[in-house]
């Protein structure tokens, strides 16, 4: 029998509507919320530097700004479709929410695959999509940022053009520029750093002592290899890794018993996360399939790559000792199958909570921009750990006081924040 498919948008309004049933929301915000408020989808003609024209399909999604500006990444994959930027729109609205920062939720993509495209046809790409949106992004509208394979140097392509559109300088249009042009210190590691904020705080509520963890890896992009870099620093061992190979388009799993030397693995990755496969066997690691990394006898499992990899099809390989599955991807656990994670008793710290990290820095970038004057890193650490710490105690504290599910307490958290701000103005 053929995998089911599944919808990132049907499962983000699945998630909604559970738990809009459970605070019994009102019909109105209900419907307000469910839906993105505003999209838009365009074609971008692109010159090819081999003289060719090639037309790409652009998307921007807003779903809402009732809290503050839209803000979301954009993605760049030859998989991207409406339905997936919506639903992560949606994640978005939800994640600034629950780390309180004021902020709504958008997001971005082009159908396309950027490891085929050279250096001047990605800008001319991102040009082109800024000159589709310069009226409907800015600082005070929607404020895009990176995500999967798009980079600091397209954020400042899309700066430029944003910029030369309107006659003027608008840092604060985009973050996770470079650091140079008006990025943040610690935006890089941000996401990644969160999602181990997040993990080292759930196990000091489980009394687990983090020295003693071993933990398997969907990812080596950004947000991977930073959560990889800090968790092994903190004293954990990852053992599995899995990633994309880009020759054999295939992923395959990296594995080495007593623990990968992380900061070895990173120096033989390209920028879009593919290890050399070659390199790696020759530093000893065992090649495994790309799925084996779900099914590795770990304390805990880190998906940080794209949407569905846990579902009912995968979980059974999951192995009994895993105690925490911390979600540094967006939208990696399908709802079909958090009842079974619950069975199970693993405790989970919910996506939109544990990849917060990078949104909250991008909002300090925006801070910084907006007063000229920029913060040393240990500082933006600090207030992102500080953020990051505040809303995970909050979320683990209202799921053990009521008994919920890590995911139902943050998204109660979130929609109570966001119903009040359209109620407050007045929207419904
Ligand atoms: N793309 C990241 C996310 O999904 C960051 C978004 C941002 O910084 O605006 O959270």
């Amino acid at each position: 029998m053929a995998a089911k498919s599944y919808n990132a948008y049907h499962s983000a309004q699945k998630q909604f509507d559970d738990v809009a049933d459970k605070i019994n929301l009102d019909p109105a915000t209900r419907a307000l919320l469910r839906q993105p408020c505003r999209e838009y989808h365009f074609t971008i003609p692109v010159k090819m530097d081999d003289g060719s024209t090639q037309i790409f399909n652009g998307y921007r999604i807003q779903h809402n700004d009732a809290r503050g500006p839209a803000k979301g990444g954009i993605r760049f994959h030859p998989q991207e479709t409406a339905d997936t930027i919506r639903g992560l729109s949606m994640w978005m609205t939800w994640k600034c929410a629950v780390v309180d920062i004021p902020l709504g939720g958008g997001k971005g993509g082009i159908v396309c695959d950027p490891r085929t495209l050279s250096k001047s046809e990605q800008e001319r790409l991102c040009r082109g999509y800024v000159r589709q949106l310069s009226r409907a992004i800015g600082p005070n509208q929607d404020v895009p940022a990176p995500d999967v394979m798009t980079n600091a140097q397209h954020m400042l392509w899309m700066l430029d053009e944003y910029e030369t559109i309107h006659g003027a300088r608008y840092p604060g249009t985009i973050t996770g520029k470079p650091v140079s042009m008006g990025g943040s210190l610690g935006r890089t590691e941000a996401t990644g750093y969160g999602v181990i904020y997040n993990l080292r705080e759930a196990l000091a509520a489980m009394k687990i002592d983090i020295t003693k963890t071993t933990a398997s890896l969907q990812g080596f992009g950004n947000v991977a290899e930073h959560a990889a870099r800090l968790y092994t620093q903190l004293g954990g061992t990852i053992i599995a890794v899995s990633c994309w190979d880009n020759k054999d388009k295939k992923a395959y799993t990296y594995r080495k018993k007593d623990g990968l030397d992380i900061v070895a693995l990173a120096g033989i990755k390209d920028s879009f996360g593919s290890i050399d496969k070659q390199k790696a066997l020759e530093m000893g690691c065992e090649l495994l399939d790309g799925g084996a990394w779900l099914a590795q006898e770990v304390d805990i499992l880190l998906p940080c790559a794209l949407e569905n990899q846990l579902t009912p099809d995968t979980f059974p390989a999951v192995s009994p000792a895993v105690k925490v599955i911390c979600e540094g991807a967006n939208g990696p656990t399908t709802p079909d199958c958090d009842r079974l994670i619950q069975e199970r008793g693993i405790y989970l710290i919910p996506d939109f909570l544990c990849n917060a990290g990078g949104v909250t820095c991008s909002y300090f970038e925006q801070v910084q921009c907006n007063m000229n004057y920029f913060w040393p890193k240990e500082e933006v650490l600090e207030k992102l750990d500080y953020k990051l710490t505040s809303a995970f105690h909050a979320v683990h504290n209202l799921a053990a006081e009521k008994g919920l599910y890590m995911r139902d307490a943050a998204y109660i958290i979130a929609i109570n924040r966001v119903a009040e701000a359209v109620k407050l103005r007045g929207w419904v």
